[in-house]
């Protein structure tokens, strides 16, 4: 993966660590961890070496058990559901926001069983999903709630930072997000018993307070070292303004394919800050989307058709039961959307290079 922005004070951040000789452990991570929960207005910060362990953790510290039901979606990276299936827990899959590609929050309550345990939501391509009405279901019904913030680090629902809602969110800093630490994840949450526990199963299952050889949970080995979190704490620093050249390229593209009538660009809430994470375009008119990506890929021009539904994936299959989701928008939106080139420093010539091309094979 490139065009991560590594700057040379990213790079002396990681040689210090180097030369310290404490490689895990120590207190980047800490400031990592401070730093991320002050920027979501989250009380704990717990590191991890992906957002995928982040959300296996947080999965179990809201309690998931097998058997349990979790209302999600399946318009997603695999990771979202993928940890629910780590947990023994059952993905039950409703459909989305024809608009924002997020859970469609008025499915949630006809989805309910006894057996519904928690609600996983995920914030799609930096668009935060609508919180304040899946908060309000969540605690009419007594149900958690897992927030899949990988996409979003840096926007804002209503004015407040994502990372604030529910009992947990987890971020990830593989090379193509916001931020980057090469691999990594942070789990934040205001919920003293959830950071403790994760904090204990990231750690191979000791509690705070046990000595190095005493497991008091069955854990893992999800610690991010040192190195990396000191990357992770050199580009959090940057956040505003990575984000803020990420959304210029995004407003160029959305400029110069405004008049394009069988091109959707991404749509933003009133009431939402997007933070851009990839910049996803919907085909409307007769191209299928395969054979623009062939076009486009014979021009030199990468694209990726973001996402494939997961309950459509081979290695979902013996986990459906038999029961196929109902998931109409979810399954139409699919076969239409498409990444286009995009990161922090993507010049102006290149969206211009990438616009022109897709005029030409659409308007062909
Ligand atoms: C990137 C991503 C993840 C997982 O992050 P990793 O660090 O690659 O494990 C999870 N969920 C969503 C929606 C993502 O985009």
């Amino acid at each position: 993966m490139a065009n991560a922005e590594v700057t040379e004070e990213d790079i002396a951040a990681v040689v210090d660590v180097m030369r310290s000789g404490r490689l895990t452990m120590g207190l980047q991570t800490e400031e990592f961890e401070r730093a991320m929960a002050e920027r979501c207005g989250a009380r704990y910060g717990i590191a991890v070496n992906s957002g995928t362990a982040g959300l296996h953790l947080l999965a179990l510290a809201t309690g998931l058990k097998p058997g349990d039901e979790v209302i999600t979606t399946s318009f997603s990276f695999v990771a979202s559901t993928n940890i629910i299936l780590y947990a023994g827990a059952i993905p039950v899959f409703i459909d989305i926001e024809p608009d924002t590609y997020c859970i469609d929050p008025t499915l949630i309550e006809t989805a309910i069983t006894p057996r519904t345990k928690a609600i996983l939501a995920v914030d799609v391509f930096g668009h935060p999903a609508d919180w304040d009405a899946i908060l309000e279901i969540a605690q009419r019904r007594n149900l958690r709630v897992i927030a899949d913030t990988c996409e979003s680090l840096g926007a804002r629902y209503k004015g407040r930072p994502v990372g604030s809602f529910g009992d947990g969110s987890v971020f990830a800093f593989f090379p193509n997000k916001q931020i980057t630490t090469g691999e990594g994840g942070m789990i934040v949450t205001d919920d003293e018993q959830v950071a403790r526990t994760c904090k204990a199963l990231r750690n191979q299952g000791r509690d705070a307070d046990s000595s190095w050889l005493a497991h008091a949970h069955l854990g893992y080995n999800y610690r991010i070292d040192e190195l990396s979190a000191a990357l992770g704490v050199s580009q959090l620093r940057r956040l505003d303004s990575i984000m803020a050249k990420r959304k210029q390229v995004a407003d160029t593209y959305n400029a110069l394919l405004s008049q394009e009538s069988s091109v959707r660009t991404p749509r933003e809430k009133d009431h939402v800050n997007v933070s851009y994470f990839v910049y996803v375009i919907e085909l409307q008119g007769s191209h299928t989307r395969e054979e623009v990506m062939q076009k486009l890929e014979e021009r030199g021009i990468p694209s990726r058709g973001y996402f494939a539904p997961i309950h459509t994936q081979p290695y979902m299959r013996p986990f459906l039961r038999g029961r196929e989701p109902h998931c109409p928008q979810t399954e139409r939106i699919a076969q239409r959307t498409l990444a286009l080139p995009f990161h922090t420093n993507m010049p102006t010539a290149d969206v211009e290079f990438v616009v022109s091309a897709l005029h030409d094979i659409l308007n062909r």
